[in-house]
């Protein structure tokens, strides 16, 4: 990052002897003052802005540079804690980057005695990450080129994999898959196995902590590195800012950008830079007490967004304030949550996740996933600031034992804070350092939500259909509560004066910094997705969305009543709706009603309701019911769209769908299978699950 004078004056006041707060300047030893460190590097910084990644490697000393492609920013955070890893226990001089910021034509003149790490996941349909579409396609195009010219191409670069999948994908991991093939195919040596994740299985950190260790010994040989013992040295560097306060005017209070702190966002909207929607109107979908289900239009008309029908709508929540709390009183942290800080990497290619300056609170609100699943090995990592020897035991244990973490904090959806509150038995752990967490907590991500209006009928304004998260856990007082859809629910309250207008409790700060957020806005940004109706109308379609898979069927459908409004000729339209019962959790019952009075015989809506009769039916059945008419349908290349839950339901549904083809073909299960395959690789097929 560039530094301003402002900041000049700072680390000149740092280097007259203020210490951080954290680390109360013992770990920084005393001959080595981090901020001179960055001080010198900002102008290396600057120059390192170049594409070439060999140049950058010399330039900052490296040997060992782990590229991510993350979606969600698990990728990432996994390439930041492999980098920390490889640097404090075998001495590498790591650096973590992302795909989408260098170029790979040279890749064959990285030298022999480094190492490139891929962390890779695959996103839906087996595709590449957004941030490593590029590189994707430059490494298995067939006509590769590098500049050199080497033969075998890639022969002296040595490189690790590991991949984050979802076996209920069809496409499990493809993405490592294929890169790992693409580079052996191009002469490069890989080290230790191509490591492979699954979260389809709940299994994702297990399996990267599995894999990590026999990968570091193989690299430790290959590169004859000697393991050390790991001492913590933290990433970032906090500086508190006595001359700041939180009002001062170039302080972040959770603005996402300088932009939005100056006053001035303007488009493009995208991952970096969201644009603070207003909601148009927010309302129930279930008739229930105790499940809630949101329909929320938020409008765009303001903005230079658009998007197309079937596309998803990011959402960036912040944490709700209980969690906030607690989080900043187990650190010890409550009287200072609005003192206002300066982070800065001390490893110059680290990157800070946020604006700064900003204050504890800010960071923690909304920035830092404080309410998501901890990671075993950051627990071990913690207890070396554990507040007495128990704690420090204890997460010791946790971090060693796979199942006794499982039974202790993952099965009761434990937030980090909620572990150091058990585990420390309510004392403070006022030693961590707070770069520990920066490091170790996952940035907070945006949502993704199906975008359930059609934009040819209302081109500036987005709906979303979410069902709130809130699940009652064996051994908790409190269900647990997913971060976004609780604030989404407590913008609805808000919104529509409900009585109760903190969801269960939980105060989200619903007016946003500076209360920018005020007058119900939420911060959204639109990604483009290959889900589509066919661009001919008249083609008939299937789609099959239980619960809130009805969300793009919903588009889907309002876009087929606009066509048919519009004098086109649309063909047969079957929706397959499944939920508990018919008079709880029916979602948007009278619209299918109003489609069936323009698309009349044209449209029907086949319903599965599970808790209704003595046995439990689902969208999967209705579907079988249906086989002669859904293959007629097939035969006329209808299109066939399946949203929703990928563990079960886009499963038994892909079944179902092989056996009726099977079945009214005539041909055996195998080759019915293939041609499902065949469906979905010619767009027949199409699935948005999650
Ligand atoms: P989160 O806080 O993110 O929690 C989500 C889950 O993570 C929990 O249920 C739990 O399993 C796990 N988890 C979180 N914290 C912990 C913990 N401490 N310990 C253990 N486990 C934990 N949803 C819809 O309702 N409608 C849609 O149309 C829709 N479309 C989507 C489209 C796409 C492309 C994708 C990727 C997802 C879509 N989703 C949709 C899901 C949606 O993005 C969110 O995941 C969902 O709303 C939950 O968000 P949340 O922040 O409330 O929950």
């Amino acid at each position: 990052a560039e530094l301003d004078t402002l900041d000049l004056v700072v680390l000149a006041a740092i280097l007259l002897g203020t210490v951080a707060y954290f680390t109360k300047g013992k770990l920084w030893g005393v001959t080595k003052d981090p901020y001179a460190s960055s001080l010198a590097n900002a102008s290396g910084a600057k120059a390192g802005k170049t594409r070439n990644i060999v140049e950058k490697m010399e330039e900052q000393g490296k040997n060992c540079i782990i590229f991510y492609g993350s979606q969600t920013g698990t990728a990432e955070d996994y390439a930041s804690r492999l980098a920390k890893e490889g640097k404090s226990r075998f001495g590498l001089e790591t650096m973590v980057a992302d795909l989408e910021e260098y170029d790979f034509d040279n890749l064959d003149t990285i030298p022999d005695d480094k190492v490139v790490f891929f962390v890779l996941a695959t996103y839906g349909e087996g595709e590449p990450t957004d941030n490593a579409v590029d590189f994707y396609e430059f490494i298995t195009n067939e006509d590769v080129n590098f500049t050199e010219g080497n033969e075998p191409a890639l022969g002296n670069l040595s490189y690790v994999t590991f991949g984050l999948g979802n076996n209920t994908y069809e496409h499990y991991n493809s993405m490592v898959r294929n890169v790992d093939k693409a580079l052996q195919k191009l002469g490069a040596h890989r080290i230790g196995d191509a490591g492979e994740g699954d979260d389809g299985a709940g299994t994702m950190e297990e399996d990267f902590l599995a894999w990590k260790e026999p990968m570091w010994k193989a690299l430790a040989e290959k590169m004859g590195l000697e393991e050390r013992e790991a001492v913590y040295e933290p990433v970032f560097s906090i500086v508190e800012r006595e001359s700041l306060t939180k009002e001062s005017p170039e302080v972040y209070l959770g603005e996402p950008n300088k932009m939005h702190l100056d006053g001035t966002a303007k488009g493009p909207f995208n991952a970096h830079n969201p644009y603070i929607a207003p909601i148009a109107q927010s309302y129930e979908l279930f008739s229930v007490k105790d499940r809630n289900c949101l329909h929320m239009d938020i409008d765009i008309s303001a903005s230079n967004l658009n998007y197309q029908t079937g596309d998803h709508i990011a959402v960036w929540p912040t944490n709700p304030g209980e969690e906030v709390d607690r989080f900043m009183n187990v650190l010890g942290l409550s009287e200072k949550r609005h003192t206002v800080v300066s982070v800065k990497a001390v490893e110059p290619t680290a990157k800070v996740p946020f604006p700064t300056p900003t204050t504890y609170d800010t960071i923690v609100r909304y920035h830092m996933e404080i309410c998501a699943p901890v990671s075993r090995q950051f627990l071990a990592q913690l207890a070396a600031f554990a507040p007495d020897a128990e704690a420090k035991a204890e997460m010791t244990k946790l971090g060693a034992e796979k199942d006794y973490f499982q039974e202790k904090i993952s099965v009761h959806h434990l937030n980090i804070a909620r572990v150091l509150d058990i585990v420390g038995k309510g004392q403070k752990w006022t030693n961590i350092p707070f770069s520990a967490f920066i490091e170790g907590v996952t940035k907070l991500q945006p949502r993704y939500y199906s975008i359930s209006s059609s934009s040819l009928e209302q081109p500036k304004k987005i709906s979303i259909t979410a069902v709130v998260e809130s699940t009652q856990l064996p051994g908790r007082d409190d269900p647990f509560r997913g971060v976004a859809t609780n604030y989404l629910l407590a913008l609805k309250q808000k919104q529509n004066g409900d009585p109760e207008p903190c969801p269960f409790g939980l105060s989200y700060e619903i007016t946003g910094p500076r209360n920018k957020y005020d007058g119900i806005h939420v911060p959204v940004h639109v990604r483009h997705s290959n889900f589509k109706l066919p661009s001919d109308p008249s083609k008939p379609i299937i789609c099959i969305g239980p619960g809130t898979g009805v969300a793009p069927m919903r588009g889907f459908i309002r876009e087929r009543v606009q066509q048919a409004k519009n004098g086109e000729k649309v063909g047969k339209t079957l929706l397959f709706f499944g939920c508990r019962k018919s008079t709880e959790d029916f979602m948007y019952k009278n619209e299918w009603e109003e489609a069936k009075e323009i698309l009349g015989d044209n449209f029907e809506l086949i319903t599965a309701f599970s808790r209704e009769g003595p046995k439990k039916v689902y969208v999967q059945h209705r579907l079988k019911e249906r086989a002669e008419e859904i293959n007629q349908l097939l035969e006329q290349k209808a299109y066939f769209y399946v949203c929703g839950d990928a563990a079960n339901m886009a499963r038994e549904v892909n079944t179902v769908l092989g056996q009726i083809i099977s079945e009214q073909r005539g041909v055996p299960e195998a080759k019915a299978e293939e041609i499902v395959k065949n469906m979905r690789s010619s767009n027949q097929y199409q699935e948005d699950v999650w």
